[in-house]
């Protein structure tokens, strides 16, 4: 194939029908989201298109019964980029902060730990706390920080041998980046910990994690843009090693898309698939299939009659089989349940995280831990659902500090999301990080059209 043929496309059919926008964004995840709002308000004409009757991706819900079930994503950051993305393109953030955030069950207690950081978490586990915490002081030195091969359980391995520190700092990296603290590297806790804005404040939406989503795609059409949903990309086509647009099925055929900007929110596995790997360079084929290490995580949803969990919000373990968190989203969300019930779910990873597993017997490890948690789970408790995560649809398509670059070798062509995170981030914070740079990246190269 020379490189001035069409790539990505089925042959060019001079029947299907064809229009053009200042930019387009395959998928309607967090980051496609977080970067459509910001392309739509600066003034791009802004196409998003989406393969699912509905958005979010992996952080949007679902209704079962009358409850408002989170599909994935269930807590969003406030105060960090997520939410100043709101003010930038002027949409309302509607996030209830639980107070105190996140309680910690240690040794039979439930502790509160709010203002009293490291140093009370860890002193209610350990005498040694003070030398891990001196080890947290040292990171926030470039000096102080570990080599990249150490994991996070080798580095508190350096200070303690006790349980519950090692599951507190295991459940942190399971909450955060769905994995194990055997599997995350000590250098992306640390600089997580010690230099990012580390989840300190975080809420809930009231209509679930989807309202986050629907206030941005709000934004966007007021801005201009548009939404496809139902519509998912045929192929990202290229001509001469740059972008030229989409070919999407929407409304029962296929459109030919042209636009010089493509910004893909499908992970850059997809993306390759969707370009076509000829149009490739071949060594960046093989980094992408070579990165493509997605991770796991189990969530039971479940609802009662009765309160269960006495937390405002979440409630973390020192000392579990799999389970890393409860949430409590009535307490503050009384929305997401119908009227006298009470809604939570059970967020855990495997073993490994990383890799395959026995999906039936690591249910069965978080479904005991539940039982052990909560007295009389299986009589007063109702599962909505249970939700093994993995593979084409993981709570992380990157571990964290393995994630490949935002840009790829085809001009005008970017990915965002959670496959391209910058050094030691996580989750939806993380996409609304890529999609800030991603799009200040286009608009240092593609100026807004002139006015139409
Ligand atoms: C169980 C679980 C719990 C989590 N908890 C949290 C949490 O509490 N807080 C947090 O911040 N993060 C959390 N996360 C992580 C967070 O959900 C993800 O990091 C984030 O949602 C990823 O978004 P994304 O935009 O990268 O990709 P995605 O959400 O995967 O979005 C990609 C979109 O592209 C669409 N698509 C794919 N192919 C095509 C195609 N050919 N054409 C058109 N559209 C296409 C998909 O349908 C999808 O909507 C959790 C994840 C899981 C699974």
């Amino acid at each position: 194939m020379t490189t001035t043929e069409k790539t990505g496309t089925a042959t060019p059919a001079p029947d299907i029908e064809a229009t053009h926008f200042d930019v387009v964004v395959v998928g309607a995840g967090a980051g496609g989201m977080f970067a459509a709002a910001r392309l739509a308000h600066k003034g791009y004409r802004t196409l998003v298109v989406e393969a699912l009757d509905k958005i979010g991706g992996r952080a949007s819900t679902d209704e079962i019964d009358g409850f408002k079930v989170n599909n994935g994503a269930i807590v969003i950051e406030v105060g960090g980029i997520t939410e100043e993305t709101f003010a930038e393109v002027e949409a309302p953030f509607d996030i209830r902060m639980p107070s105190p955030p996140i309680l910690y069950s240690i040794k039979g207690k439930t502790v509160d730990v709010t203002g009293g950081g490291w140093g009370f978490l860890l002193s209610k586990l350990t005498r040694q706390g003070a030398k891990l915490v001196s080890g947290l002081g040292a990171a926030r030195n470039d000096s102080g920080l570990p080599e990249d091969e150490m994991s996070t359980a080798e580095w508190v391995s350096k200070y303690t041998t006790n349980e519950g520190v090692h599951g507190i700092f295991r459940n942190m990296c399971a909450s955060v980046f769905a994995v194990s603290s055997t599997e995350l590297p000590a250098k992306v806790f640390l600089t997580y910990f010690t230099r990012k804005s580390a989840f300190k404040k975080f809420g809930f939406h009231p209509g679930g994690t989807i309202g986050v989503w629907q206030a941005l795609a709000a934004a966007v059409e007021r801005d201009g843009g548009e939404i496809w949903m139902s519509s998912p990309v045929r192929a990202i086509t290229t001509e001469n090693g740059a972008v030229t647009g989409i070919r999407v099925h929407h409304d029962g055929r296929d459109i030919d898309v042209t636009s010089p900007v493509v910004i893909s929110d499908v992970g850059p596995a997809a993306t390759v698939d969707l370009v076509g790997s000829e149009a490739l360079p071949e060594a960046y084929v093989d980094e992408v299939r070579t990165a493509d290490r997605p991770c796991s995580m189990i969530a039971v949803n479940f609802a009662s009659r009765e309160r269960l969990v006495d937390v405002p919000g979440m409630l973390s373990f020192a000392s579990s089989r799999r389970l890393a968190y409860i949430a409590a989203f009535t307490e503050t969300c009384p929305e997401m349940a119908p009227a006298g019930w009470n809604l939570y779910v059970g967020g855990a990873i495997p073993e490994p995280s990383v890799g395959d597993f026995d999906s039936d017997a690591e249910v069965a490890l978080v479904l005991e831990d539940l039982r052990e948690k909560i007295h009389g789970f299986d009589d007063r408790a109702t599962i909505l659902s249970i939700a093994v995560t993995r593979d084409e649809w993981p709570p992380q398509r990157a571990v964290s500090g393995f994630d490949l670059s935002n840009t790829t070798p085809i001009e005008g062509l970017w990915n965002v999301g959670d496959a391209v995170k910058e050094y030691a981030n996580g989750g939806t914070t993380a996409c609304a990080e890529t999609a800030k740079i991603v799009v200040d990246a286009v608009a240092a190269s593609y100026p807004v059209p002139a006015a139409r």
